[in-house]
């Protein structure tokens, strides 16, 4: 699948962003680079940007998170456009894309567990950073076997990528990008047996739905973008795919990436230990130029 052939936001439409945290936990300086980028492309621009919660997990996500992501976001002076729109009141728009997938034969269910995967295929470093083990194309169930069920609940769905196709985009900082699905990224979740729909499936039914036209994202979602892709196409979608640029990840003094665990991290905490939103900047800055800022 050739991307560049794709309609990616002509000149005649708005720019509008979107800046979109899990509330699982307290946003960090990671989150921080990766947003002020997101703000920065849409105000150069002079388009909008737009807030979306991605609370669809009830079992990680709390609303005193997202609370806490809002008033770190406008403390940094992050402000965005409209109300903040929220991934838990979207059920259905998830729910009919899901059956879309099923009823055109791209998804299928599966009883392997992620434990059971990550067993069977260790992480590679490859021209990609994996981020998710490759699910071994041997354990596929036919996709068939997806017609026989009204609703997800109960079992994880799988897409089922073609092996070997090459899905390429052009990322606006990193260039042309050539992922293989098959290899570099393999079957991925659309639907979690808890009847939670997964981060692929809802972000391309939300970013299509919101009118994104550029999705400015961290690095690690890089193998993310070309799963999306597939997406877009198995929806019907090929019209709505938006442009991509992939922020780097913030690393410490060695070169690591920065743990979202380290609390010593989170805006609040640094925020106690006296930082202020331009102190935080000029650390990010120290990094590299904030990305979004470049010309
Ligand atoms: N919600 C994701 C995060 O907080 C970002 C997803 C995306 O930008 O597509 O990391």
């Amino acid at each position: 699948m050739d991307c560049k052939e794709a309609p990616v936001a002509p000149p005649s439409v708005p720019y509008r962003g979107r800046i979109a945290p899990t509330p699982t936990g307290f946003l960090h300086l990671g989150h921080a680079a990766t947003f002020g980028a997101a703000h920065a492309r849409a105000r150069a621009a002079g388009g909008e940007i737009v807030l979306r919660l991605e609370d669809i997990d009830p079992r990680r996500c709390l609303p005193l998170y997202a609370e806490a992501a809002m008033e770190d976001l406008r403390w940094l002076g992050l402000h965005w456009d409209g109300e903040p729109l929220w991934q838990s009141r979207r059920r259905e728009r998830y729910l009919a894309a899901w059956r879309q997938l099923r009823d055109g034969g791209w998804i299928y269910p599966c009883t392997r567990s992620r434990k059971e995967v990550a067993e069977a295929a260790p992480l590679t470093v490859g021209a990609f950073d994996q981020e998710e083990p490759l699910f071994p194309a041997a354990w596929r169930t036919p996709v068939e076997a997806a017609r026989a069920w009204e609703t997800p609940a109960g079992v994880n769905w799988r897409f089922r990528v073609p092996d070997g196709e090459i899905v390429a985009f052009d990322d606006g900082l990193l260039g042309a990008l050539s992922p293989r699905a098959g290899t570099d990224f393999g079957d991925f979740l659309v639907w979690n047996r808890d009847d939670v729909p997964a981060y692929e499936l809802a972000v391309v039914v939300d970013d299509a739905g919101d009118g994104i036209t550029e999705v400015v994202r961290g690095a690690d979602l890089l193998l993310s973008t070309s799963r999306q892709l597939l997406l877009y196409r198995a929806l019907g979608l090929g019209g709505a795919i938006p442009a991509f640029r992939h922020t780097p990840l913030i690393r410490d003094a060695s070169g690591r990436r920065l743990a979202k665990r380290d609390a010593a991290l989170a805006l609040r905490a640094m925020r106690e230990a006296g930082a202020t939103p331009e102190t935080i900047w000029e650390q990010i800055d120290r990094n590299g130029p904030l990305p979004g800022q470049t010309p």
